[in-house]
């Protein structure tokens, strides 16, 4: 049964924040989560190599709104006779480097992506499928399966379009202690909902943004500005630790999102509400801030 949250509020300018009781039987709710970088990345590997040199012969975009541009029509004229040269991932975003496009898909809550051999059937919640043709004539498709319709798809010669706001990649050379302790500072804003902005910095979601500031040992509700250079340098560390961790593992599953990787099986906090910390053993709790659950232990990140 899901723990009911108390009326108590901390007072805080920025988000509101509601405590929420340990519990050790607390699921998170539908929705909470969705593919972050690790999953994405994950996704992104195992496709290539079942992508890369195929063309695209037709598409059947079977929900409309799943297309966020162009329009269908357009889109089905352009993506038609599109080679596929890379498979690639920026942030959150599954990128297919087609000869004159790039073609760009979000998952959001539910969407999942799958390479199936032969025509196939389309399945009830498949939202577009592209039919694609191998050099040897072999045929197959990419089916983007979406139950709760979230997802989004891009076609577009302008990639930047899309992804010009997001944040430095935080396992790229730009993403440095140094960036990140003047990026921190620049801002005054809670440390949770900022990791989460992606804006700021891109790919970061509520798993992994969680098992980071407990590995740093920051609290979720300091504010950015409050960060200093060493604790920015262990946030920078295990930023990059716990995403290469969640790579490692092909990520997090969770059964209404990815179902690939194991990492949900080494989580530090996330989804440990009453749980001892793997550090000093104190009861991991659980917070809504910004209406997102956010799991932290009170003894080893606590607000200086
Ligand atoms: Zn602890």
């Amino acid at each position: 049964m899901r723990a009911a949250a108390s009326e108590k509020c901390l007072t805080n300018s920025v988000l509101p924040v509601i405590l929420v009781e340990s519990s050790d039987r607390w699921k998170p709710p539908t929705g909470s989560c969705m593919p972050e970088l690790p999953e994405v990345e994950t996704i992104a590997r195992k496709l290539k190599p079942q992508l890369v040199g195929k063309t695209i012969q037709d598409a059947r975009l079977r929900w409309p709104r799943t297309l966020a541009s162009p329009a269908a029509r357009k889109f089905n004229e352009l993506v038609r006779g599109q080679a596929i040269q890379g498979v690639t991932r920026r942030a959150k975003y599954f990128i297919l480097q087609l000869s004159d496009f790039s073609l760009l898909i979000h998952l959001r809550m539910s969407g999942d992506l799958q390479v199936k051999a032969g025509k196939i059937k389309p399945e009830k919640h498949d939202r577009l499928i592209l039919n694609l043709i191998g050099k040897d004539g072999s045929l197959s498709s990419l089916v983007f399966n979406d139950t709760r319709k979230f997802g989004r798809v891009w076609l577009t010669a302008h990639p930047e379009d899309v992804l010009g706001k997001l944040g430095p990649e935080p396992l790229s050379r730009r993403f440095t202690v140094e960036w990140l302790h003047q990026a921190l500072h620049h801002k005054h804003r809670l440390l949770k909902p900022l990791l989460l902005d992606q804006t700021f910095l891109a790919g970061l979601g509520n798993i992994y943004a969680d098992e980071s500031l407990h590995m740093a040992k920051l609290h979720p509700l300091a504010t950015s500005d409050s960060v200093t250079v060493e604790q920015a340098q262990a946030l920078h560390e295990a930023i990059c630790m716990v995403l290469k961790e969640g790579i490692r593992r092909n990520g997090a599953s969770f059964d209404w999102v990815y179902r690939g990787g194991e990492y949900q099986n080494h989580f530090r906090v996330y989804d440990r509400a009453g749980k001892p910390c793997p550090v000093c053993g104190t009861g991991i709790e659980r917070i809504i801030v910004g209406q997102r659950s956010t799991h932290y232990c009170p003894t080893c990140q606590t607000i200086s």
